[in-house]
């Protein structure tokens, strides 16, 4: 058993007080187990877990430059061409875009 666990059950607090500490344990490990089964997905901009099926899925296509030379020595020397990029965005319920895929094509 772990040994924090252990600490509550034999300590002199009142047993109310014992069940609320192992309340919190049931929450941690609850949580703890979300994420593992990916029932739970971080946000990094909120530093916080949310529902998994909360977040949403966007897809937007820009413009954009697609290199088709790279130069070994110079990058001014790389040759770009005008395409388009579909980028793939898994949005969390605040609202914060996380790129999930991105396609170039011309
Ligand atoms: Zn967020």
């Amino acid at each position: 058993m772990l040994k924090n666990i252990e600490d509550i059950i034999i300590s002199r607090a009142r047993d109310s007080e014992k069940l609320k500490l192992l309340k919190q344990y049931e929450d941690d490990i609850k949580t703890a187990k979300d994420i593992i089964n990916g029932k739970l997905t971080y946000c990094e901009e909120c530093k916080d877990y949310y529902l998994t099926k909360s977040f949403f899925s966007e897809k937007e296509t820009v413009p954009t430059k697609i290199c088709v030379y790279e130069d070994p020595i110079n990058s001014g020397g790389n040759d770009y061409v005008d395409g388009y990029a579909d980028i793939s965005y898994s949005v969390c319920p605040k609202g914060h875009k996380h790129v999930v895929d991105r396609r170039e094509y011309t």
